[in-house]
């Protein structure tokens, strides 16, 4: 399998980094998708910091990738060390004690019956892009990146681009300050982020990514597939091989 395919276009979000907005807050998991707007904030913004969330989640893993991943990504690419602060954790058991969620409880993946599978964990956006918000302030940020796409979102309503319109204009009324939400990967499906990858930092992107990013609900990361680990059959494993097919066919 070739890493060298030309690209598939990519649409372009609005070039955000120019102007007046410097310094961006990336809200980071460790997955390919967070991943992607990470290496494209660094390409971005003059100061970019990072924000994880433990919320009780399943794949606690993720916890601790997003570190190797994160430190993967500077240095491979030395011209991002400068840019790239701190990381920030946040605690939100709130979540857990909420529940219901196959994220956060023992119980198999499976579609509600409104539709939704029950790895929807209801508030978990909101709560996160609030946080951010809150974050953002005190760091005298005036950016927010966030990987949610409304394309291969597992049909989330809180990933979709009106909750992010609706989640900016709370933000800037609710902090009175000019905050904006940028979401590079919402019109673009799993195959395009990779080629985005490609676009941004070519083979050697592409493959730490694969690598070095973790996406599998259940935490599986003992076997390396060719879109990456995970356990193969969990939603979230799923898209993204779908994803790396499509792209690599
Ligand atoms: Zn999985």
């Amino acid at each position: 399998m070739s890493l060298s395919q030309p690209a598939t276009p990519v649409p372009q979000s609005p070039a955000t980094g120019v102007g007046r907005h410097r310094s961006a807050l990336v809200l980071y998991s460790g997955g390919q998708d967070s991943t992607t707007c990470l290496a494209q904030a660094l390409t971005r913004y003059d100061r970019v910091e990072t924000l994880g969330f433990d919320y009780g989640q399943r794949h606690g893993v993720e916890m601790q990738v997003r570190l190797t991943a994160r430190q993967a990504l500077v240095q491979a690419f030395p011209e991002w060390r400068a840019r790239l602060g701190e990381d920030h954790v946040l605690s939100l058991d709130v979540l857990t004690q909420i529940g219901g969620s196959s994220l956060t409880d023992d119980v198999a993946f499976a579609m509600q019956a409104d539709g939704l599978p029950n790895t929807f964990v209801p508030g978990r956006n909101l709560l996160f892009l609030t946080l951010a918000g809150a974050l953002a302030y005190r760091r005298g940020m005036s950016v927010i990146v966030t990987g949610v796409c409304e394309t291969d979102f597992s049909g989330y309503p809180d990933c979709r681009d009106d909750t992010m319109k609706a989640m900016q204009l709370a933000l800037n009324l609710g902090l009175d300050r000019r905050l904006l939400i940028d979401t590079p990967l919402m019109w673009l499906d799993k195959a395009q982020t990779w080629a985005l990858a490609q676009a941004l930092g070519g083979d050697k992107l592409v493959e730490l990514i694969r690598r070095e990013t973790h996406t599998c609900y259940q935490g599986v990361r003992d076997a390396l597939h060719a879109w990456g680990y995970g356990c193969g059959t969990c939603p979230a494993c799923e898209l993204r091989a779908r994803g790396w097919a499509a792209w690599t066919a």
